[in-house]
Parts: structure tokens; C-alpha cells; sequence
């Protein structure tokens, strides 16, 4: 499984997945048909667009994408009616085939009400979308802090060396915001050491593994009994303190 890293918009991550033995080539949120067409013409070929979410800037190069290459569209069952072009209709926990790669689907709402993640267990891959950034998360838009802290907790049961592949490269302001917050988290000073040098060379920061971002994303750590006492909340509840964090973020 090769992913391509395509930067899109302003700080948009799309990614095109090729497998060398079937030739299958798919795309996970084509932000902008343009961008995401110069990547994919050297295959030739664009067999399956996947969308995490229904957001303008994840879904706009669907249907130009689907009417040049014939491609089929997959998505969550709930978001049928707001993902443009939506052909096959994805159910939580359920494994699907593209080519000989497996993904499983993951319901990580909260940012939107039909959010997932795509999950390839064997390659240990995973397609955050805007749940989880490299050091942050998602915008709660449609769903309750909770649901996001549930969903966030999903993904930090999967295996710590799977590789997130998050929707934008809103590292640099995440790291900022850890660092206010999580002032003793050593492995963070470390984390921004190896940001800044990517940053420097123009270089996107994803993927992250989820390991890393258990060690150094804040909204991971909320039970991490170091990071309650600074914050002032050693009392509270796990998911308090991620819905303090989340809008101590949107304030940031
Ligand atoms: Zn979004
Ligand atoms: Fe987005």
C-alpha cells in the first residue's frame, strides 16, 4: 500500500492510495478536482473516492473526479443524502475490500454527526479526517464534546504504531496550544524540535503515529493525572477536562 500525500487548498491533506498488485488506485478526500488530478493522472485510472466526511473541503473534487474516471464513491450510510456523488453506503464496523486492501470502518462522530475514520489494520493505517489532527482534534460542529471524546478514545485503542494520516497540517498551531497547556510534557519539547525542521524544509508533519500522539496531543491525555493538576481541574472527569481543553482551544 503506497500513500501519496497531496497538499490541498490552503492546508488541506488529500491522499491517493495505490496497490502495486491489483492496480487499484483510490483517493481519500479530494479536497479540489485540479490538485488532486495532477497526482492521479500519472495512474490513469481512479477507482474509489473515499470520504470521511461531508465537508465542502473533503468532498469538492467528487463529482468532476467520478465524471472523468468513472470512479465509485464510498461514504458513511447517515451522510447518503450530503456527500455529492455517494454510491456505496459504509456501515460502522464494517470491513470492506478495495482491491486486496481491507479497511475497516470507524464511527468517530463529533465534528460532524457521520464521521469516519478509515482504518487498514494489516497496514496499520489510518484515515483521521478532522477527528484527530497531529496534536489536536476536530471542531465540535454537530455532535456533543462527549461524542468526540468518545470517538477520540476509538482511535487511541488501535494499535500504537498505526500511522495517522489527520485531513490538515494544523500541526504548528496544535503544538502552540499544547505547549501553553501541557507546560511539563517533555516528549513534546522533543515533538516540536522534529516539527519545526519538517515545517523548515516545507515538509508536511503527518503522518504521526498514534503512539506519538498519545505521549504529546493534549486532547489524548485527559487522563494523565500530571496534566489535571496543572490545569487546575484534578477533580474532574476525563471527559471535562476534554471539554475545558476543546474550549480553551476554540479560544486559542
Ligand atoms: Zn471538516
Ligand atoms: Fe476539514
Amino acid at each position: 500500500m503506497i500513500v501519496e500525500i497531496i497538499p490541498c487548498l490552503s492546508d488541506n491533506y488529500s491522499y491517493l492510495i495505490y496497490e502495486r498488485d491489483t492496480n487499484i488506485v483510490s483517493i481519500v478526500d479530494p479536497s479540489e478536482f485540479k490538485t488532486c488530478d495532477k497526482i492521479i493522472k500519472k495512474y490513469k485510472k481512479l477507482d474509489f473516492i473515499l470520504n470521511t466526511h461531508h465537508h465542502a473541503d473533503h468532498v469538492d473534487g467528487n463529482l468532476k473526479l467520478k465524471e472523468k474516471y468513472n470512479s465509485k464513491i464510498l461514504g458513511f450510510n447517515l451522510d447518503k443524502d450530503r456527500i455529492p456523488g455517494i454510491d456505496i453506503y459504509l456501515e460502522e464496523n464494517q470491513k470492506h475490500k478495495i482491491g486486496n486492501l481491507e479497511f475497516e470502518v470507524i464511527f468517530i462522530p463529533g465534528h460532524t454527526k457521520g464521521h469516519i475514520g478509515f482504518f487498514f489494520s494489516k497496514e496499520k493505517i489510518i484515515f483521521t479526517g478532522d477527528t484527530l489532527f497531529s496534536l489536536g482534534c476536530g471542531r465540535v460542529f454537530e455532535g456533543t464534546h462527549e461524542e468526540m471524546f468518545n470517538s477520540l478514545n476509538k482511535i487511541k485503542n488501535l494499535p500504537l504504531d498505526t500511522k495517522i494520516y489527520c485531513g490538515h497540517e494544523y500541526t504548528k498551531s496544535n503544538l502552540n496550544f499544547c505547549l501553553a497547556y501541557d507546560i511539563k510534557n517533555n516528549f513534546l519539547k522533543k515533538k516540536e524540535v522534529d516539527i519545526q525542521k519538517k515545517l523548515n524544509l516545507n515538509q508536511p508533519t503527518v503522518p504521526s503515529t498514534l503512539g506519538e500522539e498519545i505521549k504529546t496531543n493534549i486532547f489524548l491525555r485527559c487522563n494523565d493525572p500530571e496534566l489535571k493538576q496543572a490545569l487546575g481541574l484534578k477533580g474532574s472527569s476525563e471527559v471535562e477536562i476534554f471539554s475545558k481543553l476543546r474550549d480553551l482551544k476554540d479560544a486559542f
